[in-house]
């Protein structure tokens, strides 16, 4: 069993204290290291993104922005507005853009959808990312629909379509794949849950790792974007920060349909992208930029899945089936989860997420995302070192 000595429970507590303060999220790297600065973190393997895609965008942004001089204009001038960036989404996601509605981040758009359209009640599946509950109104009734460690935390559609259909509720939420279990929905199972939930007024889909996706030897991803048009009470979610890398800019964009957008509008979000998002939104339309794009997502996938090999090795441990780019892992010798990231982190430097905030999720789970190859090497290494050591 892992247990932390004397001078580990002294920093631990301090860490802690950090979390509280960032209720259901985990503190970003950055105040760990202002405050704890006897913490020395080596691999933040707590957030969710591709980082080859970070570095690509950063070539690619230090080329067109900085070494030209540009970036000065997209920090003194105002950004284009919502309905201008939409018209950028629409060409690259083949799109009307009277039905795309652009936010800061996804963030902002599940606080939008959930305060304008959800309206006595959704089924929320658990364990699950936490506004799609906490951004709820105080009149949205909530009714949890529970995914099971013994079924892989997968959803199963028959199971899931008489649940729905028992509770009638006005929405219903699917993350797919679904964080923070990485469990997927295959496209087929999709279309066929949305065949026999037309009677429900929002479907709301969330698919900000659905990149990481795939069904087929050539890692080819399918978003179920275009079921769309067979089904206008779909809404579909997507955050851009994990995928390309660049949670930092807060940029994300939903499909819905257009009386949906044009309510939505009415009252605000004028300028809510900001320079950088539209700078990235136009890259991202580039051929030479998605060429390379579909480079480093393709590597990222296979080293993922070569990292998630490696982990289901390790001893004292069980690792669930992840089509996303992260697991969720469960502690099997009665450690605490709690204990193996505070250590994780305390001792070797390596930022992982606990899962005991989550809720539905009972047992001790920590989720850990896939980074680069050099740094997966490192949480591995870690992480067999940390259970060898606590017979
Ligand atoms: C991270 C995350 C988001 C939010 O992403 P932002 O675009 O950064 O706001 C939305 N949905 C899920 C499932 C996420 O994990």
């Amino acid at each position: 069993m892992i247990q932390l000595n004397v001078e580990e429970q002294r920093i631990a507590k301090k860490i802690l204290s950090i979390k509280t303060e960032s209720g259901s999220h985990s503190p970003s790297i950055f105040s760990i290291l202002e405050r704890v600065p006897e913490v020395n973190i080596k691999v933040d393997a707590c957030f969710l993104s591709n980082p080859y895609a970070t570095s690509l965008f950063l070539r690619y942004l230090k080329k067109d922005l900085i070494d030209t001089g540009k970036l000065r204009d997209v920090l003194e001038f105002y950004p284009s507005q919502n309905r201008a960036i939409a018209e950028i989404i629409s060409n690259l996601i083949n799109m009307p853009k009277e039905n795309i509605f652009v936010g800061n981040g996804a963030t902002e758009i599940i606080q939008a959808v959930m305060h304008n359209f959800v309206e006595k009640k959704i089924v929320v599946s658990i364990p699950t990312f936490s506004p799609f509950y906490e951004f709820a109104r105080d009149d949205t009734e909530m009714v949890f629909y529970k995914f099971r460690k013994e079924k892989d935390f997968l959803l199963v559609a028959d199971e899931y379509i008489d649940f729905v259909k028992k509770v009638r509720p006005d929405s219903i939420v699917i993350i797919n794949p679904n964080n923070p279990s990485g469990s997927y929905l295959t496209y087929n199972e999709l279309r066929y849950i949305l065949t026999n939930l037309r009677e429900v007024k929002n479907v709301i889909l969330d698919e900000s790792f659905i990149e990481f996706a795939f069904e087929d030897e050539r890692y080819t991803r399918l978003s179920a974007m275009c079921l769309f048009y067979d089904f206008p009470n779909l809404m579909v979610i997507k955050s851009m920060s994990k995928d390309f890398g660049i949670a930092g800019i807060r940029a994300g964009y939903a499909v819905m349909d257009k009386e949906k957008v044009s309510k939505l509008l009415k009252n605000g979000y004028l300028w809510n992208s900001n320079g950088l998002s539209e700078y990235f939104f136009k890259l991202i339309t580039r051929s030479d930029f998605i060429k390379e794009y579909e480079d480093v997502r393709k590597m990222y996938i296979i080293e993922t899945h070569n990292f998630f090999k490696e982990l289901a090795k390790l001893p004292k441990l069980k690792v669930y089936p992840s089509k996303a780019n992260f697991v969720l892992v469960e502690l099997l010798d009665g450690s605490r989860s709690i204990d193996f990231v505070l250590k994780l982190l305390v001792k070797y430097g390596v930022y992982v997420r606990t899962g005991n905030d989550k809720i539905g999720l009972e047992g001790e789970f920590v989720r850990i995302s896939a980074r680069t190859k050099e740094e997966n090497q490192i949480i591995i290494e870690a992480i067999e070192d940390l259970l060898c050591s606590s017979e």
